[in-house]
């Protein structure tokens, strides 16, 4: 018995620790007059599009010239920058975009999703919520996407008026395998944390 209780009373101590732990995490986010825990937000978004000859590529804001194929799309489908706004959309309970900006409205067709994120990110910051940070994986064969990583980061922190250490953007390759293996389309997901102010 007594082994138990010293058990219980570790188990209390523990608990107790970890309230404290989390309790200063707590104030010294608040003393610092940025982060309140209840206006957190965190919202996530993907997208699939086709890859097709043909068509401009543009991805994440950034033209590749070079590339022999570009997403198929409504508008310029650009894949990063819709998965960016769902992600946003999504965070603040907001209809995704493919119901903000209906495919068959004539208006969208070949838009500037540069243009549709501005316009996303404005109406979300004019509700007071402000970027923590952002991080975005594309999956593809071709284009390479390496060469121009650093661009596209720029090109999304200045969209959302951030920091470029605030946004990650990674890419992989599907390892061959299945549609995205064989270069048929390109894959793009965003996890984004937002604060309200
Ligand atoms: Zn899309």
């Amino acid at each position: 018995m007594r082994k138990k209780a010293a058990q219980n009373h570790l188990a209390q101590n523990h608990l107790a620790q970890n309230h404290l732990a989390q309790n200063h995490l707590a104030q010294g986010h608040l003393a610092q007059g940025h982060l309140n825990f209840d206006a957190l937000r965190i919202g996530h978004g993907s997208d699939v599009h086709q890859l097709v000859s043909g068509r401009r590529c543009v991805i994440g804001g950034v033209e590749f010239p070079d590339a022999q194929v570009g997403p198929d799309g409504h508008s310029d489908g650009d894949v990063l920058l819709h998965a960016v706004m769902d992600a946003l959309l999504g965070a603040t309970g907001r209809p995704d975009i493919g119901q903000r900006y209906p495919p068959a409205d004539t208006a969208y067709k070949n838009a500037d999703s540069s243009l549709l994120l501005s316009d996303v990110w404005a109406e979300i910051s004019g509700a007071g919520f402000a970027v923590i940070n952002i991080d975005c994986t594309i999956i593809c064969e071709l284009p390479k996407i390496a060469p121009r990583r650093v661009a596209i980061q720029a090109r999304i922190a200045q969209l959302l008026g951030i920091s470029v250490e605030c946004v990650g953007v990674k890419a992989t390759t599907a390892e061959k395998l299945g549609a995205l293996g064989r270069g048929e389309g390109i894959f793009a997901s965003a996890v984004v944390l937002l604060v309200r102010s």
